[in-house]
């Protein structure tokens, strides 16, 4: 029986530990292109998230024990199981998320990459070494070495239902910690499908890695669960709710929060590559990604080629359900009126709409949005100030990439980026000064595929950072020790150093330290 079929019979969803916990009820999951039931999940409460997260600490100390070649195998069992079961999980994807099969494809595939990296990279990342002793210290040995937390508490989105948090989860299990994961109510079934497919891959550790399934306040149970750390994906609002609720506890949070991503379109620039990136980095997945295209901002000496070849590509887009569709519904039912509220804030503005040519009367539902450009839109209006998360891009044109740039750095949110130019030197020197954490240049989102390169904003769109060593070293503490060596004849932190000590110590830090100005 496939996991996908356990699902749908469910409410033994995760089939397994969840079931054993109280529950204040049942929700279902339904896939947002057609309305059919994906699944019933029970609705944890705080007493169930408080069980799991102990049965987690428990489950974490053993894990930890194993070390990192024990963890690495069980690491690498899990992912050939994802990597065997692609095709059932994008399946799963498709049908709750609505996302098109090979789009789905896609985002497993980063994710089955990036649990290889964090499992092959946790070692040398954060296995104990060595440090040098310095001139205070050289009698000692000092050693550093990165710990787990014990248990992380994820609370992933809906739009990159596996990518997302499996950022977090992966890395997380590489540095040795238990993770409990708390899918988007949205997206239930794919969560309960990742936890379950590690159950069947990795049965000596089961309660490594468990699900808790409901809404906001299962989620906020979290942080008072006694976890080690709360990793959030979501909006910036929910995202100061979890950090107050972790505030009471003084448990650490990382943040990501979403964004208002620019592209700015230099004089020099392959203006078809950058309006076919654009494009697809504003229109895939229906524009419900946090690093997703919303603004360009194209200089007036490539503008109207730009927006010419903007409208050629966006003209073939469809939305639908099928294969060959574009892009499929949006997932939330709810964000059809958000990006409809910034489409018409925009044109009452006075900006300019393209649309895609195909007919909204053939959508298959209300749920389907048209893909629409909207050009020179106002500074100051929603559509460029707020994440609008929906198949949509404004196009501005500007004097040149300086003034691009500066009107990029004037949102309060700093996710991602790109910039498009032949010049490397530019494309650099762009790419620093862009106020956010990330920027691909002359292409979009690919930072998001490398698994060596950190993955994090700055302002609004949070802290912290999943992915890369750093994305490793987020899920541990570091651990100093020192070692004496050979003891001194003149020990200075004991209250019987002589009291020429002092004065001889000084005299030392001038010769040192005292000859720069
Ligand atoms: P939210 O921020 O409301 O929810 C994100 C996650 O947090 C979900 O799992 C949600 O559970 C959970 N949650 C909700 N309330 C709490 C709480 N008080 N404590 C702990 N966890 C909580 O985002 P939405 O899904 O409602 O989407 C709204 C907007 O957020 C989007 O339009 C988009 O702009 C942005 N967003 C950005 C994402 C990104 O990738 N950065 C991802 C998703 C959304 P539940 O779903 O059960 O309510």
């Amino acid at each position: 029986m496939s996991l996908v079929d356990q699902l749908d019979t469910v409410t033994d969803a995760s089939a397994g530990t969840v079931d054993r916990h109280a529950t204040t009820g049942t929700f279902e999951s339904t896939s947002p292109a057609s309305g059919a039931l994906v699944g019933i999940f029970p609705v944890h409460d705080a007493e169930a998230v408080r069980e799991t997260v102990e049965r987690a600490r428990g489950a974490s100390e053993r894990w930890a024990a194993l070390g990192f070649d024990g963890r690495g195998k069980r690491l690498a069992a899990y992912r050939g199981y994802l990597a065997r079961r692609l095709n059932e999980l994008a399946d799963l994807v498709h049908r709750e998320n609505g996302k098109p099969h090979a789009d789905a494809i896609l985002e497993i595939t980063l994710a089955i990459d990036h649990l290889a990296w964090a499992g092959a990279h946790a070692r040398k990342t954060l296995g104990p070494r060595r440090v040098r002793a310095g001139m205070l210290a050289a009698n000692h040995a000092a050693y550093l070495e990165y710990q787990p937390f014990g248990v992380i508490g994820v609370i992933g989105p809906w739009n990159y239902p596996v990518y997302t948090p499996m950022g977090s989860i992966s890395y997380s299990l590489a540095a040795g910690n238990a993770v409990v994961f708390k899918p988007s109510e949205h997206t239930p079934a794919i969560g309960a499908w990742l936890a379950a497919a590690w159950r069947a891959a990795v049965p000596d550790a089961v309660d490594v890695f468990q699900v808790v399934t409901g809404f906001g306040d299962t989620g906020a149970a979290l942080c008072g669960a006694g976890v080690g750390k709360l990793a959030f994906t979501g909006s910036a609002p929910t995202g100061r709710k979890v950090m107050a609720a972790c505030a009471e506890t003084l448990t650490p949070v990382l943040l990501e929060l979403g964004g208002k991503d620019a592209m700015i379109v230099d004089d020099d620039a392959d203006v078809v590559a950058a309006a076919d990136a654009a494009v697809w980095g504003a229109m895939s997945n229906g524009g419900q990604t946090c690093i997703g295209i919303e603004r360009v901002y194209a200089t007036s000496a490539v503008y109207d080629r730009f927006v010419a070849e903007v409208t050629a590509q966006v003209q073939k887009l469809r939305p639908g359900s099928d294969d060959e569709a574009s892009y499929g519904p949006m997932t939330m039912a709810s964000q059809t009126g958000v990006v409809r509220r910034h489409v018409d804030a925009a044109t009452a503005a006075g900006a300019r709409v393209i649309r895609g040519d195909a007919d909204p009367g053939l959508f298959p539902s209300e749920n389907y949005l048209a893909p629409t450009v909207l050009l020179d839109v106002p500074e100051d209006n929603v559509a460029i100030r707020e994440e609008t998360f929906g198949p949509t891009l404004s196009i501005t044109k500007v004097r040149d990439a300086e003034e691009a740039l500066e009107l990029t750095n004037t949102s309060a949110t700093g996710l991602g980026g790109a910039v498009f130019t032949r010049s490397k030197a530019r494309g650099l020197d762009l790419a620093r000064r862009m106020r956010s954490g990330m920027t691909s240049i002359n292409s979009v989102i690919t930072f998001a595929s490398v698994p060596a390169l950190p993955f994090g904003g700055v302002g609004d769109s949070g802290f912290g950072r999943i992915h890369g060593e750093d994305g490793l070293k987020e899920f541990t503490r570091a651990k100093s020790i020192t070692r004496q060596r050979v003891a001194l004849p003149v020990n200075l932190m004991s209250f019987g150093r002589p009291a020429t000590a002092a004065d001889a110590l000084a005299r030392v830090m001038g010769m040192v330290h005292g000859r720069h100005r």
